[in-house]
């Protein structure tokens, strides 16, 4: 704070007026996602959801093995469920831990003294890293994995897989990035603009479509593409546990757990888990619910392969 009261009396009157205006602006923007956090992330789901649905339409990758109603009633029937039980409530949770840890000058961002954008992309990155660790423990772990199979159960792969959570996974998550949040003092717009962001990628990454092969390959450098992550929804466990992702790509590759292509192809992979295959518990609400309690899981650990008969 001296340092900056120091500089802006050395600096000319334009000099410090513009640096005063940028900050202003900053601010005016920061209050802005702040205050309409909720309204930011609705029109950015419907609007995302709406182009992914008119993509997946126009150039779609893969022929489905269901229809879009018969899958989608099931996937919109968990996603309003969610929203109604916890999406609508929680993300507030989110923003006020957020809003209360920086009040406080709690997290180690604090201890860092950055300026307020190194701050809010250091974040987003962080809760970006944090969410990777997240998705490879809910795989590792037995009794968390048979929650994340209800995403993992989807026969086929469209923008509606992005969004099916089993409630329990979705209140895990939230409490995961409490903790993250809470440990770092990620500011407010941070959250706001990591969770439309995940909202968005997740949407985007699960996508029934079709990008030309040079722009995947470049994409991929920067953002989970839709052929990326399609490598993770594989039946082959090997290529399940690989591309756990969802927003920059940097940390498979860093991690080990990178894997470019399926071995079968795109359109000829098949989609979903070997256990779990009859349209009744994969796409229909009280079979998708029930999923986690069907069957066992512990011999499914990253590296183990046990496949007992299909429900
Ligand atoms: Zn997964």
């Amino acid at each position: 704070m001296q340092c900056f009261c120091n500089d802006a009396i050395a600096a000319p009157a334009y000099h410090r007026d513009a640096s005063a205006l940028r900050m202003t602006l900053a601010l005016i923007l920061a209050a802005f996602i702040a205050g309409h956090a909720i309204a930011i992330r609705l029109g950015s789901f419907l609007g995302i959801f709406a182009l992914m649905a008119l993509w997946e339409a126009l150039s779609p990758r893969r022929h489905r093995s269901m229809t879009r109603r018969a899958r989608w009633t099931g996937n919109l029937g968990l996603v309003i469920m969610n929203s109604l039980l916890l999406r609508l409530i929680l993300p507030a949770a989110a923003v006020g831990a957020a809003a209360f840890a920086t009040a406080h000058g709690w997290g180690l961002l604090a201890l860092a003294h950055l300026s307020a954008g190194a701050t809010v992309v250091i974040a987003v990155v962080a809760l970006d890293l944090t969410i990777y660790f997240q998705h490879v423990m809910l795989h590792a772990v037995p009794i968390l994995w048979r929650l994340h199979r209800v995403h993992h159960a989807d026969l086929d792969l469209d923008v509606t897989t992005g969004l099916r959570f089993h409630p329990f996974e979705i209140l895990l998550s939230l409490l995961i990035k409490l903790a993250a949040i809470v440990l770092l003092g990620a500011p407010v717009v941070s959250v706001v603009i990591f969770e439309v962001l995940l909202n968005a990628t997740s949407m985007f990454n699960h996508g029934n479509v079709r990008l030309p092969a040079a722009a995947d390959r470049l994409l991929r450098w920067l953002i989970v593409t839709p052929d990326m992550h399609r490598v993770h929804h594989s039946i082959e466990e090997d290529e399940t546990n690989s591309n756990f992702g969802f927003n920059l790509p940097w940390w498979d590759r860093l991690f080990g757990t990178y894997r470019p292509q399926p071995r079968a192809g795109h359109e000829a992979m098949t989609l979903g888990i070997r256990t779990f295959r009859r349209p009744r518990v994969c796409a229909w609400l009280p079979g998708m619910l029930a999923i986690p309690f069907i069957g066992g899981a512990a011999g499914y650990t990253i590296n183990r392969r046990s496949w007992g008969p299909p429900a």
